[in-house]
Formats: C-alpha cells, structure tokens, sequence
C-alpha cells in the first residue's frame, strides 16, 4: 500500500484517480488498461500456440455478417447471405469438439459467379475485415502445373501460412479466395490430348487441396528456394472460395433452359425467364459446359451468382458504401481544409457516363478521377475553402478529356 492510503494497481502503481477502473483482488489490484495489456498478451500467445480462442457466443452470426457487408457492398444479397452462412459454418466446423466422432461437419467450399465489376472481390476483401481466422486472396490466372513458368498451386497455400505468421495449426483453418477460377477452365469441350499449361493439368493440382490433404508447401513460395524445407499443411478445414466472371456462361445457361421448355417437366410457361439476368438460374452443369471439370465442381457445392449492377446500383455505389468515392474525395479534400460538396446531379451524370461507356462500377472510379483532377491539383495551392461539384462542372472536365484523347487518336 502507498504512503498516500490510497489503492494504486499493482502492476503499473497508478492511484485508483488516475484510472478509468481499478478491480480488487484478494491481495491487490489491477487497474483497466493493465488488465486489457495482459488480456492482449493471452490472446497473442493462443494465437501462437495455434488455439481458437473464440467460442461459438463470440462469433458473428450469419445475419451479422451480412450486416456488416452491407457497409461495404451495395446490393449483392443472395451472394452475401452464402457466404455469410458459409464462414459461420466455417467456425462452428473448427470449433468441433475432436472426440465428438458421431457427426463430423464437413466444409462446404463456394464457387461465386458475377460479371467483372460486380463485386466478387470486394465481397472477399470486406469479409476478410471481420474474420478470426488467416484469410488471403490469390489469383488463379498465375497458377500453372508444376515444371512450368508461373506459380505452382501449393503457392496458394504460402500465402496462407504467410498471413497466419507461419503458424501452421492457424493457417489449417483459414480461408483462400480464388479469384478468376474461370481462367483455368479448359479450352473447348473436349478432354485435351496434350496438356495444356493453364486448364486441365492445374485443376487436377487444385483438386487435391479442395478435396482436403495434406500437402506440403514452400514456405517461401516458388522455385527460387530450392533447398527450402516443406511445410506439411492438411487442407480438410481450409474453406475456399472461388470467383470468376465465367464469361459467354450465359449463352450455356440459355441453351439448357431452352432444352428443359422443351423438354418433358419443362419450365411452367408462367415461370418467365428473365433473360437480362440468366445467371440467376446458374446450375453446376453450366459450369461443366464452361470447361470446369466435374471433380470440382463437386468439391464447390455451394454456388451462387452476383447480379449486373443496373443503374441505380451504380448511383448507390458512388455514395452509400462506408468508403465509397464520394466520401473519400471528402476526405481528400477535407485534408487541406476545403469543404467538398458534390451535387446530386453531377452524381447522375457521372453514373450515365459510366454506364454509356459500359464501364460499370470500375468506370465510376476513372470518371470521378477524370472529374476531380483539375481541381486536386489546383486546390492545395490555393485559397479555396469550399468547392462544388455540379453537372455543368463534371461535363466540362470529362469533354475536355475526352477531347485531348479524341486528338490523340
Ligand atoms: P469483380 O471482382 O467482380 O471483378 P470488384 O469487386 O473488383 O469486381 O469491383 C471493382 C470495383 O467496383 C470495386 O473496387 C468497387 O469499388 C466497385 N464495386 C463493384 N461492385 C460493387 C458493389 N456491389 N458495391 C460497391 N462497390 C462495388
């Protein structure tokens, strides 16, 4: 006890006025921040000993999940609901107890279809944001079968033991986006004779890690390590999941539709089709069609599709979302002290160029740049407080651009 009679924290002697809190134990005290320092350093140690310290209370639910991609992505809510459902599933398969050998949950991977610019990565960056568990984002258009140029599939995994800090036990439960898994479909319909570099071979080698097995993997990643040692990691627990754009799939998805109405037990005649979005009606056959081969496709039993982004979610992508364009030039210029207002007509009209251009949601970004450059580069140095953004303002600055190009031509 200090000369003061007052209590003061054991660990850091800080008087009970100096804190926020101070617990009472039977033979001293702990003040609030202390006692979230030892909290942390528990938590870095479960960590490295490859625990989960998370019980299923502390989990976010499905519906919690969504919620929270909601702040990010616009629109989406089918793909949104899968995957929110598929990550819970995810942590309640890790939290299995190891002796409960009656009923083993089982992972179910996900396969996310969506045209370029609708969202697919987006989705896999912002539920990355509120994971427990080592997630990473690769890109399956740089995998090739062993022996030639570009990367090997245990790749995939390096990348996954490098987030979770080469702990091994972590990294068995993460998840891996793979983006562009169309890209490794193979050419054509038919079994190639010759291997081909991108398709059949390195779908085979993917095969082997969806399917859950241990593999073992560079832990530096390439071939530029010979001599390195191999990391065994198991795969049964990782979750994948995989997007692609699936270019011209519509096309297949037509043709089998076309097949059932005719067909007996055809379509009911009053379920309309909606032919602006086929991609709804997605089946795993399409995906065969497309050149996916049928092993993995069944190791990708939950597949579920974004939907084309019409007008109003573009206008909706360019203000609501947490980090959307607008408010980041907010932020830009709320740096140099200038207060940003950009009008809702100069909005529509950005959204009408991005949609003439067919740009889509990437579009609204180098629009709003081609708008905004002028006065980035101006403002700092001048005296400006306020700026407004109208119709008149944004069509100027993207005629004058479009003009320089149309002289370059
Ligand atoms: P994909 O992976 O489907 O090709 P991205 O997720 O990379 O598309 O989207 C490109 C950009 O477009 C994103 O960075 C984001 O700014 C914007 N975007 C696309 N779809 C949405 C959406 N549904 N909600 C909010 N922003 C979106």
């Amino acid at each position: 006890m200090a000369k003061d009679n007052k209590n003061h924290c054991s660990f850091c002697g800080r008087a009970e006025d100096d804190v926020n809190l101070l617990f009472y134990g039977i033979s001293g005290f702990i003040c609030d921040e202390c006692a979230e320092i030892a909290h942390n350093a528990i938590e870095e140690s479960r960590r490295k000993n490859g625990d989960f310290s998370l019980t299923l209370a502390e989990i976010p639910k499905p519906r919690e999940i969504k919620e929270f991609l909601d702040q990010y992505v616009i629109g989406q809510d089918d793909a949104k609901k899968y995957l929110s459902v598929a990550v819970y599933n995810h942590y309640k398969r890790i939290l299995q107890p190891k002796s409960d050998d009656s009923v083993e949950i089982e992972k179910s991977n996900i396969i996310l279809v969506g045209r370029t610019g609708t969202g697919k990565t987006l989705l896999a960056r912002s539920i990355a944001r509120c994971l427990h568990v080592p997630f990473t984002i690769v890109d399956a258009t740089v995998l090739t079968e062993a022996g030639y140029v570009g990367e090997d599939i245990e790749s995939i995994l390096t990348r996954l033991l490098q987030v979770a800090d080469y702990n091994v036990k972590a990294a068995e439960r993460g998840i891996v986006f793979i983006d562009e898994i169309d890209k490794i479909a193979r050419k054509g319909d038919n079994p190639s004779i010759t291997r081909d570099v991108s398709g059949e071979g390195v779908q085979q080698g993917l095969l082997k890690l969806l399917e859950g097995s241990i593999v073992n993997v560079p832990p530096q990643g390439g071939r530029k390590h010979p001599d390195q040692k191999m990391i065994p990691v198991n795969t049964q627990n990782i979750l994948f999941i995989c997007g692609g754009a699936f270019d011209g799939i519509e096309r297949k998805i037509a043709q089998r539709l076309n097949t059932h109405v005719v067909g007996f037990g055809s379509v009911n005649e009053t379920n309309a089709v909606d032919r602006d979005n086929l991609l709804q009606y997605i089946a795993p056959q399409d995906l065969k069609a497309f050149g996916l081969i049928p092993e993995i496709i069944g190791r990708l039993p939950i597949l579920t599709y974004l939907n084309p982004l019409d007008r109003e979610a573009l206008r909706r992508i360019l203000t609501e979302p947490k980090n959307s364009i607008v408010n980041q030039y907010v932020k830009l210029f709320a740096m140099d002290g200038v207060k940003l207002t950009i009008t809702d007509d100069a909005l529509d009209y950005i959204v009408d160029k991005a949609i003439e251009f067919r740009l889509g949601a990437r579009g609204l970004r180098s629009i709003a740049e081609t708008v905004m450059m002028d006065a980035m580069y101006d403002t700092p140095s001048s005296d400006t407080r306020e700026l407004t953004v109208d119709r008149d303002y944004a069509a100027s600055k993207l005629e004058k651009a479009n003009l320089h190009l149309r002289q370059m031509a």
